[in-house]
């Protein structure tokens, strides 16, 4: 069933997701050779909590840790560690957040340091491909709308779609339905409606597609090592059209 949120429930996730974007910017000025990840993961933590916040992520499905943080050919769902950065690596950081009741969640990839003309290609097409999809979540339009367009931004320049992790609605739930895939047909799926939200979330590889999980049980990378990147925007659709709760305004400015 997909819970269809009022203007007020709106508001409060707008709050928890703008909370989000913020924490990525805090951790995103930090991101630099020789610091850890685990680091991060203390900065997220310490400046949600100072801000009335609760880690979204901690615990959920019994995930230890505020972020993931994925590195280079790790996809989505990296455990913070004692790992340093090194510059010329791609790390995407994904954060949750818990706020009066409502889950925000956002995540963005950085680069450490200056990242190469391949990486720095890849990271823009898939933020890109997030955009591309977000013009399409329009009332009336259909899942697969979405899903296409940000299929066919990706892979008309040259990278593949994951297709096992998808985004997802948010509310009162860190996942609610409908499930929000990045690759799709025009037309198909189900149709969008006035006061629904969800996370759209392209995970997006310079190779191959395929991926495969960690022994630890958590982290999801490349099959062929080659890097993959994700952003993701939580999105409500308000007066017929897309509403982004959250922002990447923070980091980038
Ligand atoms: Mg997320
Ligand atoms: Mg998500």
């Amino acid at each position: 069933m997909i819970l269809i949120k009022t203007a007020e429930e709106i508001e409060l996730l707008r709050a928890s997701n703008l909370l989000v974007s913020k924490t990525l910017a805090e951790v995103g000025k930090v991101i630099l050779p020789g610091v850890s990840t685990l680091k991060l993961d203390e900065i997220a933590e310490e400046y949600l909590r100072d801000h009335g916040g609760v880690p979204g992520f901690l615990g959920y499905n019994g995930f230890p840790a505020t972020l993931c943080t994925s590195l280079n050919d790790e996809v989505v769902h990296g455990i913070p560690s004692s790992r340093e950065l090194n510059e010329g690596d791609i790390l995407s950081v994904d954060c949750g957040v818990k706020l009066q009741g409502y889950y925000g969640d956002s995540a963005y990839t950085f680069s450490v340091g200056e990242p190469s003309a391949a990486y720095k290609s890849l990271m823009e097409n898939t933020r890109g491909a997030l955009f591309k999809g977000i013009e399409m979540a329009l009332a009336g339009n259909r899942l697969g709308d979405i899903g296409y367009a940000i299929q066919n931004h990706a892979e008309k320049a040259g990278y593949s779609v994951v297709r096992e992790m998808v985004g997802h609605g948010l509310g009162r739930n860190l996942h609610e339905e409908p499930e929000v895939p990045n690759y799709g047909r025009r037309g198909n799926g189900i149709k969008l409606k006035e006061g629904m939200v969800f996370c759209i979330e392209p995970m997006i590889n310079m190779g191959t597609r395929y991926i495969i999980q960690d022994k630890d049980g958590w982290t999801i990378r490349t099959t062929d090592k080659k890097p993959s990147a994700h952003y993701e925007l939580a999105v409500a659709i308000t007066r017929g059209e897309p509403d982004v709760l959250s922002t990447f305004g923070y980091i980038e400015d």
